[in-house]
């Protein structure tokens, strides 16, 4: 690709379609792979509950460190690995990595929930509910400590398969979560006869509320809505110190983003956390984040 730039030419290097499609195409046939050889792996990142800042969660991140390829986005492979379809694979590794966390933390006597992210292909699957069933008992974690995230626009492809799914799931007592909320098509009518706890709302505003009114205006838009239906209202994106402020003073129930933490490896997150609560019970004040 050529291109001037102050009447010198620039050479960008774009790979072309036939490199794409070798790569996605290794990335597919690699997967199953690298998940044995400990290429894949998940980071965690913290959730803190306004105002008081107590760690109220983690959502669990898939990270794929691949031999050749270095550090893949999960915005890059994961729809590849859909397309592919191994999302039940990718799936069940992030939700049996966080039911182990999950019950470590209930080993010493900690209630930290954990969020995986779905994918609506989880929800063409059947069986999704029974696996979830058979999981959650494996690691005695109670329903209520595990969150599945799913966007909307995902939902919204095939409601008909997916809803009857996610009631199912629901009434196990699991927690579900609207990702990424604002962005795609998003039917607020809709939002109300998804069996839906808790909202989060997309980074892309978050990170604009600072510096755009009409960010603004969406971000507390979705917190009025949210609450008028009930449901818990999470932002993600929250990297300063104005924003949690502002979003605090709007009531804003949860905050997740670099401000707090960015989603770390397992041995960083028990440090993150060490440092930050205290373990004996009866001891709540100590419980207190301060940011
Ligand atoms: P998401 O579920 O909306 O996750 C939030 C993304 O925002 C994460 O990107 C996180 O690292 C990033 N983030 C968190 N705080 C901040 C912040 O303060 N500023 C900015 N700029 N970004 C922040 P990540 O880890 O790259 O994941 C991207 C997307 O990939 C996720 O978006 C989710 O849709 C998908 N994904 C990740 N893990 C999984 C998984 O296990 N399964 C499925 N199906 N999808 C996954
Ligand atoms: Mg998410
Ligand atoms: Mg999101
Ligand atoms: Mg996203």
């Amino acid at each position: 690709v050529r291109a001037t730039r102050g009447g010198e030419e620039v050479r960008g290097y774009v790979p072309s379609m036939g490199q794409i499609f070798m790569r996605r195409f290794q990335m597919v046939t690699q997967f199953r792979q690298s998940l044995e050889d400990g290429q894949v792996s998940v980071h965690y990142q913290p959730k803190v509950s306004l105002p008081n800042r107590q760690v109220q969660g983690v959502e669990a991140l898939v990270r794929w460190v691949h031999p050749e390829f270095g550090r893949l986005s999960p915005d890059e492979f994961v729809p590849a690995i859909e397309a592919a379809g191994l999302i039940g694979v990718l799936t069940g590794f992030v939700l049996e990595e966080s039911l182990k966390r999950i019950r470590k933390w209930l080993d010493e006597g900690l209630r930290i929930s954990a969020a995986v992210n779905l994918s609506v292909r989880n929800l063409a699957d059947e069986e999704f509910p029974a696996k979830v069933v058979r999981a959650l008992d494996q690691f005695g974690v109670p329903p209520e400590l595990l969150t599945f995230e799913l966007t909307e626009s995902g939902v919204m492809s095939d409601p008909q398969k997916a809803l009857p799914i996610l009631r199912e799931l629901h009434a196990l007592g699991v927690v579900l979560a609207v990702d990424d909320f604002g962005t795609g098509y998003s039917s607020l009518a809709y939002l109300r006869q998804l069996p839906v706890d808790e909202v989060k709302i997309d980074k892309s505003f978050v990170l604009g509320m600072g510096t755009d009114l009409g960010d603004l205006a969406v971000v507390r838009s979705i917190v009025e809505l949210g609450h008028s239906l009930g449901l818990t209202v999470v932002a993600e994106g929250v990297e300063e110190d104005v924003a949690r402020d502002q979003l605090e003073a709007m009531g804003c129930d949860v905050a997740q983003g670099y401000l707090i933490s960015r989603p770390l490896p397992e041995d960083r997150l028990e440090a993150w956390l060490q440092a930050r609560t205290a373990r004996s019970p009866g001891r709540q004040a100590h419980n207190v984040l301060t940011l």
